[in-house]
């Protein structure tokens, strides 16, 4: 199963991933089954490698911040859709099924990046 984010924890400072220690946060990812405590550099890894390929840090970051605001709420508009021959993102959409069906309308030039 796809890897999630949850959340973000101030207590676990150590990535499961690689060891690393000292980390500010750690993101909570959950594949449905048990969590892990990854620093935002892993988990962007991890995720890309479940089939999260727009994942980035920058992204990681940004989502598990959102989701650490509004526990309850969906992260918003996490996806986009990007003019390549821009470089700007035209649009934002909640989800990655949106961002794609907007780039599909669009036909070529246009791809899904995560916002
Ligand atoms: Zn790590």
């Amino acid at each position: 199963m796809a890897l999630r984010i949850i959340g973000i924890s101030d207590e676990v400072t150590t990535c499961e991933c690689c060891g690393r220690t000292n980390l500010k946060k750690t993101v909570v990812l959950t594949d449905g089954e048990g969590e892990k405590r990854y620093g935002s550099e892993c988990a962007a890894k991890a995720m890309r490698k479940s089939g999260d390929k727009f994942a980035s840090k920058a992204w990681v970051e940004k989502v598990s911040r959102e989701i650490a605001r509004r526990p309850n709420a969906p992260a918003r508009d996490s996806f986009g859709v990007l003019n390549v021959a821009t470089g700007r993102v035209v649009t934002t959409c909640s989800t990655r099924e949106i961002a794609e069906q907007a780039v599909a309308s669009r036909g070529s030039g246009y791809e899904v990046v995560g916002v």
